[in-house]
């Protein structure tokens, strides 16, 4: 049997096991298996396991464009040297900056405006704690994808249940290495009781790549999590039922707040010829 029709048949019993997309609401028939955190954001082979979720057609192929430029700058701003000196490490951070940059060069960063940061709060260190970069446009728009399909999947990996179009939900992006950001990761460190780390069984030395801390009271239906890339960044974000009520003051009444069932697929009718 070669490679492409055992992964062909585990795929065909991953969609009979899953056979709604997460990201759309579970309205519609999953045809394919979608790995988030994006595949682009680890080097090769090194995808934590049990990271696959089923997703219609249009809602995985909908987001290829934010996965690699979200993938790019989760790889890029760990900024743990450690992790960067293997060659197939570089190369593939290399081989996705140029997929971008011919794909789509408004999305790259201006390397010439990165520059190092050196205090971590008000020490000043000796080496660098993390690198800034500008942001361009292209990049908010990884964020709020990545964010959206994030939650999704954190959701329905943790409740069981697929987030829908009753439920609200936010999610936002922060590097803490940078200054002012502690508190927040220390909001995050007592609000979330629950920890799990990505792992590669075949991998011994995986390193620090993606873990992500959760918490869920199920009365309320309320979900939250911190998801940190490496040692960069880290994505929170909040889920919400339709029962509880959008806080009217604190910085969460000026969040972001998107309806879920959010995904590409979510814009096709569901009654259009061919999409039943
Ligand atoms: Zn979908």
């Amino acid at each position: 049997m070669t490679e492409t029709v055992r992964n062909a048949s585990r795929v065909q019993r991953f969609l009979a096991d899953n056979p709604y997309c997460y990201f759309c609401g579970g309205r519609r028939q999953a045809t394919t298996m979608d790995h988030v955190p994006p595949r682009a954001c680890f080097p090769d082979g090194f995808m934590p396991e049990e990271f696959e979720f089923p997703a219609c057609k249009d809602c995985n192929e909908g987001a290829t464009k934010e996965d690699q430029i979200f993938g790019l700058y989760a790889q890029v701003l760990d900024f743990d040297e450690s992790k960067m000196t293997r060659p197939e490490d570089r190369a593939k951070i290399e081989k996705l900056r140029r997929g971008i940059l011919n794909n789509f060069p408004d999305a790259l960063p201006d390397t010439s405006l990165a520059r190092p940061v050196y205090h971590d709060g008000l020490i000043q260190t000796l080496s660098p704690q993390a690198i800034s970069i500008q942001t361009p446009p292209a990049l908010k728009e990884a964020v709020v994808v990545a964010g959206q399909k994030l939650a999704h999947a954190l959701y329905m990996r943790e409740t069981g249940k697929i987030m829908t179009a009753e439920h609200r939900f936010c999610t936002s992006v922060y590097q803490p290495q940078l200054k002012g950001t502690e508190a927040l990761t220390q909001l995050f460190t007592s609000l979330l009781p629950e920890t799990e780390v990505g792992m590669r069984r075949n991998i011994k030395n995986y390193g620090d790549r993606f873990r992500y801390m959760w918490g869920y009271k199920e009365v309320e239906d309320f979900f939250h999590f911190a998801a940190q890339f490496g040692q960069g960044l880290i994505l929170w974000g909040f889920v919400m039922s339709k029962s509880v009520a959008i806080p009217s003051s604190g910085p969460l009444s000026q969040a972001p707040w998107q309806f879920g069932a959010c995904g590409k697929g979510s814009l096709v009718s569901l009654n259009a010829p061919g999409t039943s």
